[in-house]
């Protein structure tokens, strides 16, 4: 099986289709984007780096990062970080509230906004520096300089931030909220923010492939159990209300943005991104979804 040539041929394939999906435009500055963009990219624990079409530009990773933050505060609290955040699948659109006062403020599962805001939480109180430690992070594992926060984006989600405002207030009125809201929701809009590659997502995703390790240094950076559970955790609730679609469809984990990326992990095989900005009615990129699809049917290969 030549992977360059089926991840080739599905470029080709699926460039020319015609896009039902819409930019994400709740955030005003995320429609400020090329909607035909296009780009994949595969990183494998067998030491092949492949990309195709827009695979080096940068776009806004979105939730995707939710993962990253999810990993950090996993690897600061342990198991204690599931008494701050449930594991179970919400059912519920990424920024709905209604389960929140139902459940007593404990988020459903982390990849849900309830849940990334908590972890954003955790994460303000831990870390020395957030903004720059949770940077740093990102970047060394990418092994990439260029990747940074977009001011614009955070602030023009700051301004449309609504019921994210609702969410943190509602929380930290259940004392699930350790620090003042507001530092909350600006921490969380700038990790959202995020702007970076599909070449430097799959290189970063990579270790969750690998058992927790990185493929360069062989760092450890969850345990195998912990990496087994971030990657339960994107089979289950990685994709909104559509979670159970992309399981059936795609049988990898993996987790979406509204920036129009996805990246999805195969454990002991590869981590693959894939963006295009144009998002289907449940949010999630409607050719990345196609993609991936067509991608683990060819290849034969998912999880299940
Ligand atoms: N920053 C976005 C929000 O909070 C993230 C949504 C997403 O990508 O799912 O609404």
């Amino acid at each position: 099986m030549n992977i360059k040539v089926i991840i080739e041929n599905l470029y080709d394939k699926i460039k020319i289709i015609e896009d039902n999906g819409q930019l994400a435009n709740y955030i005003p500055e995320l429609t400020r984007v090329n909607s035909e963009s296009f780009g994949i990219h595969i990183s494998t624990v067998e030491g092949l780096n492949f990309g195709v079409g827009n695979c080096y530009e940068q776009f806004s990773i979105q939730s995707i990062v939710k993962v990253l933050s999810l990993i950090i505060s996993y690897r600061i609290l342990g198991e204690d970080l599931w008494k701050r955040v449930k594991v179970e699948p919400s059912g519920t659109a990424f920024n709905s509230l209604v389960q929140l006062e139902v459940e007593n403020g404990i988020p459903r599962n982390p990849f849900i906004n309830a849940g990334a805001l908590v972890i954003a939480d955790i994460l303000l109180t831990h870390l020395d520096n957030p903004e720059k430690d949770f940077l740093d992070f990102v970047k060394n594992l990418s092994h990439s300089r260029e990747i940074s926060y977009s001011s614009h984006i955070a602030e023009s989600e700051k301004k449309a931030g609504f019921r994210n405002a609702a969410l943190c207030n509602l929380i930290k009125s259940f004392g699930n909220i350790e620090n003042d809201p507001s530092d909350v929701l600006d921490f969380y809009f700038n990790l959202c923010s995020l702007e970076m590659s599909c070449e430097e997502l799959s290189n970063l995703f990579l270790f969750l492939a690998n058992d927790g390790f990185t493929l360069k240094e062989n760092t450890q950076i969850l345990t195998r159990s912990q990496t087994k559970r971030i990657n339960a955790l994107m089979q289950t609730c990685g994709f909104y209300d559509e979670s159970g679609e992309f399981a059936f469809k795609v049988g990898l984990p993996g987790k979406s943005g509204v920036g129009g990326g996805i990246v999805a992990v195969h454990p002991k095989q590869y981590a693959i991104a894939v963006w295009s900005p144009k998002l289907n009615s449940k949010g999630n990129s409607y050719k990345g979804m196609k993609f991936l699809e067509e991608f683990t049917t060819e290849t034969e290969l998912s999880i299940f």
